[in-house]
């Protein structure tokens, strides 16, 4: 089936696991980076990457998630795909879309949002692959891989 970058205003880039922008990248606290990061412009759409069916939309960052940075508010968005897999489109703004919507490959979907008030040119799509539905924000702390976090590198790259 025919795959969609997710961001077609941005080249197709895919940072590598353990790069800075990658999967599995290690932070400060043993903290691990769920997913990995499509930089893009604040407001660029974004397009869903297969056919599929929205699972959960929830608050991905906010103010009091974390004691490092202070954030601000963010939605994720998962899609599960016929596979059976769940694409989660994460730091967004409020997407418009309802659980339970069909959505298409390539239908727009969502927006990028902005995480940091004082870095507003430091936003993009952090995108996480799962197998079992994400309800909340995937903190992955003291090297302990969260039950059904799939690295989501092989995925992107093939599209
Ligand atoms: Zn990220």
């Amino acid at each position: 089936m025919k795959k969609f970058w997710p961001i077609p205003k941005v080249k197709k880039s895919i940072p590598l696991p353990k790069h800075k922008r990658g999967f599995a990248r290690n932070h400060k606290d043993n903290r691990f980076h769920a997913g990995l990061d499509i930089l893009a412009p604040y407001s660029s759409d974004i397009h869903s990457i297969e056919d599929g069916i929205v699972k959960n939309i929830f608050l991905f960052t906010y103010p009091k998630l974390d004691k490092h940075y202070k954030y601000e508010n963010t939605y994720a968005l998962a899609i599960q795909h016929k596979d059976g897999n769940y694409a989660l489109y994460c730091e967004i703004q409020k997407p418009k879309l309802k659980i339970a919507s069909k959505v298409k490959a390539g239908q727009k979907i969502a927006k990028v949002g902005r995480i940091f008030a004082n870095k507003p040119k430091h936003t993009m799509l952090h995108f996480e692959y799962h197998s079992i539905l994400p309800r909340k924000t995937t903190k992955w702390y003291a090297g302990k891989k969260p039950k059904g976090l799939l690295n989501p590198t092989k995925y992107l790259k093939s599209i």
